[in-house]
């Protein structure tokens, strides 16, 4: 390779046409597979019909733009069809559910995993964040495929900044250059992470970026001859000692030059390595072969060298690293490594893609990043730190960790399973020990909710309120369990023993009794059989979480198993959480399972079941005693009354259509209503049906979606 052939200064490669890659993809890809992405690209067209990019070209441009990056590195189809299909959910009319059963779950998964990415902004000034952020990122795309379409999706609107209104224009390039150009560089994606950093230096520091660019360029001009030289002397040398080679000039990425001058306080006539060379040979031995030849020919520079090949970079990359007083005293800059180690240092996670045959099947989830650190194991098995390696790309790929906001936008960081309680303690124990609620994404959940990446978690708090002892049952965290339990230890005995009577009473008070009404004969014989002192300790161990109040309740009742009939349905429990109580399901927002629910308890009504987002039940009280955490049993056996709301173009026979589907989807009817008929075009019915659950609701709303009169569909609560 000619010196004229370095890698050029930053410059915006044109997209091909859409035919022009649909013949490229065809290379690689399967023909049923080519006509699926080319159905999607239609669907997308489509979609997105009447939008168009700031440039003013028509929407379509961009996905297509970002796919054919995908298809750079050989991703499968389903990656390809994502791509084109990444913008719509977010910007059209179009849901997840059209596109999987267009397109299959696996790709309705990558475009949702896409658009959840697309929602999450970082904000924050703090550099410390930064990490946590990527962290968060890396870990909502589960499937690496989510994270390089989000990544091509990125380059390209770098690519395109420029029509891009300048205030938005720095904060585009400040996020690239602080989340996405560093995720790129850990997931080894080189020539992306390259292309980003400078891309955003350009529009960070446009002055510093011009000037720059302009050294550079002069300085290329002035050292040709030394370049040429130098390739010529290397090439030679290597050919008399019978290494086959590849020799290839380089130029650094502006950023790092800039970055390098700003790090060391460099001009940049002292940044020495603006351009250098790479060796690339066949296997291991050349490489060290081919340093020893190097050394030999020109002197290296004293602390330069640096082994990559033995020890790797964290993202896998190996290269042997030298500098070398090069004729006329100019340092050269040199890396050799074996062409598989180039794969991996150009295209990292990608290169799995873009160098494995095609006839691997599906993609699962994660199973292409497993083969990526496979190989880079092997690649590194003999060089000791493997496992150490291994582990800082697992940590990174797959943390155990999950990342939620506070209200202020602070990242904090939770293992996996953590609940709001876990939350409340990390943020502090004064938090923790008064925490009564918690609103999740602005809903209220219960407090067991186990927090998902990129959750905004707000605590709410009470000045009287204490831990409550089933706590114990669910939280994750050392820390809010060491908390809860300091707690309760530190509760004098008589504090335990007033809560214990407290949740007591409460209990009781589902089988209609109250404490007092418990005669001494009762509680002695349950004092002699639990072989307690007294009473009292009793008490203080339901208040201090030892004991469960409804049970305790049931043996003074002299009730044991089974619990009583109203929990139950055909001997089943409903709601787990609601043992000993009567349950009722709210009228207002009429849950089914599957929803996310939370029982109250309510005077003289046993627990009414309600969604966590029904209004009514946020307007009630917040009395925490009063508001338990409540689940769905496995598998509820009843079936639930739910209300849906048709609009259907008005026409003869359409209710009757509508009747047998839903029959037909193995519901029944309870209730048909319809509005009068004023001669419109649409009318709207509203029915009331049983189902099992959600995915037995979603089933009918679906199946009734398939009828042409059908325009739109709703549940309806209340
Ligand atoms: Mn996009």
């Amino acid at each position: 390779m000619s010196p004229s052939a370095l890698i050029p200064v930053t410059e915006t490669p044109t997209p091909p046409t859409a035919p022009a890659l649909f013949h490229e993809w065809s290379a690689y890809l399967k023909p049923e597979d080519l006509s699926q992405i080319q159905a999607a690209y239609h669907f997308s067209e489509s979609a997105h019909e009447g939008q168009f990019r700031k440039s003013g070209e028509p929407y379509i441009a961009h996905p297509l733009a970002v796919a054919s990056i995908l298809g750079e590195w050989h991703l499968d189809s389903q990656a390809l069809t994502a791509a084109l299909l990444h913008d719509v959910v977010e910007d059209t009319e179009v849901t997840k559910n059209e596109i999987a059963e267009q397109f299959g779950r696996p790709v309705a998964e990558l475009v949702d995993g896409v658009s959840k990415l697309d929602r999450i902004q970082f904000d924050s000034q703090e550099k410390a964040q930064a990490e946590n952020f990527r962290k968060m990122l890396l870990a909502m795309a589960r499937d690496v495929r989510v994270m390089l379409i989000k990544l091509a999706d990125r380059l390209h609107n770098m690519r395109t900044l420029d029509a891009v209104h300048p205030e938005k224009r720095q904060r585009i390039a400040r996020e690239t250059l602080e989340i996405y150009a560093p995720i790129a560089n850990r997931l080894g994606l080189n020539s992306i992470y390259q292309e980003m950093e400078d891309l955003s230096f350009r529009h960070l520091f446009p002055d510093r970026y011009r000037v720059l660019a302009k050294a550079v360029r002069t300085a290329r001009g002035n050292r040709r001859e030394v370049v040429g030289k130098v390739l010529e002397g290397i090439e030679r040398k290597l050919r008399e000692h019978g290494i086959e080679a590849q020799v290839q000039g380089r130029e650094k990425h502006l950023h790092s030059v800039y970055r390098k001058m700003r790090e060391k306080h460099l001009s940049f006539a002292q940044v020495h390595d603006v351009f250098g060379f790479r060796i690339i040979v066949r296997d291991n031995m050349a490489c060290y072969l081919a340093l020893g030849l190097l050394h030999s020919l020109y002197k290296p520079i004293p602390g330069k060298f640096k082994d990559y090949i033995a020890i790797p970079k964290a993202n896998g990359y190996q290269s042997l690293h030298t500098t070398l007083f090069g004729p006329f005293g100019s340092p050269i800059e040199i890396q050799i490594r074996t062409s598989d180690m180039h794969k991996i240092a150009e295209a990292g996670v990608a290169s799995h893609w873009l160098y494995k045959s095609s006839d691997t099947s599906l993609s699962e989830l994660q199973q292409k990043t497993h083969q990526w650190l496979q190989s880079l194991l092997e690649m590194q098995s003999e060089s000791g730190d493997s496992i150490e390696f291994l582990e800082h790309l697992k940590v990174d790929l797959f943390p155990d960790e999950v990342y939620v906001f506070t209200p202020k936008g602070k990242i904090m960081s939770l293992p996996r399973g953590a609940t709001s309680v876990d939350f409340a303690y990390a943020v502090h124990t004064d938090i923790g020990n008064r925490c009564v609620a918690v609103k999740i994404n602005q809903e209220l959940m219960p407090l067991r909710t186990e927090l998902r990446n990129g959750d905004r978690v707000e605590i709410i708090t009470a000045s009287h309120a204490k831990p409550n002892p089933l706590w114990l049952n669910f939280v994750a965290t050392a820390k809010a369990r060491a908390h809860i339990r300091h707690f309760l230890k530190t509760m004098h005995f008589s504090e335990s023993v007033q809560l214990g009577s407290r949740l007591l009473q409460q209990a009781l008070s589902n089988f209609k009794f109250t404490l007092t009404e418990v005669s001494d004969g009762k509680w002695d014989k349950l004092v002699r059989d639990s072989s307690a002192k007294s009473r009292e300790e009793i008490l203080s161990d339901i208040g201090l979480g030892k004991r469960l109040a409804v049970v305790v309740a049931h043996q003074l009742l002299a009730r044991s198993e089974p619990l009583p009939d109203e929990t139950r349905s055909g001997g089943v429990v409903i709601v787990r959480g609601s043992e000993g109580f009567a349950v009722q399901f709210a009228r207002c927002c009429g849950p089914i399972p599957g929803d996310p629910i939370i029982g109250i308890i309510s005077k003289g009504q046993g627990m009414v079941i309600h969604t966590h987002d029904c209004p009514v039940a946020a307007k009630g009280n917040r009395d925490p005693d009063r508001v338990l955490d409540v689940q769905w049993d496995a598998n509820p056996t009843k079936l639930f009354d739910v209300g849906i709301r048709l609009v259907v173009a008005n026409q003869r026979g359409v209710l009757a259509k509508v009747a047998a589907e839903i029959a037909a989807a193995e519901s029944n009817i309870q209730n048909v209503a319809v509005d009068p008929d004023d001669g419109g075009t649409y009318t709207v019915m509203r029915f009331t049906v049983q189902v099992m659950n959600r995915i037995h609701l979603a089933r009918i709303v679906r199946d009734l979606r398939k009828i042409p009169e059908v325009v739109r569909i709703s549940r309806t609560k209340g």
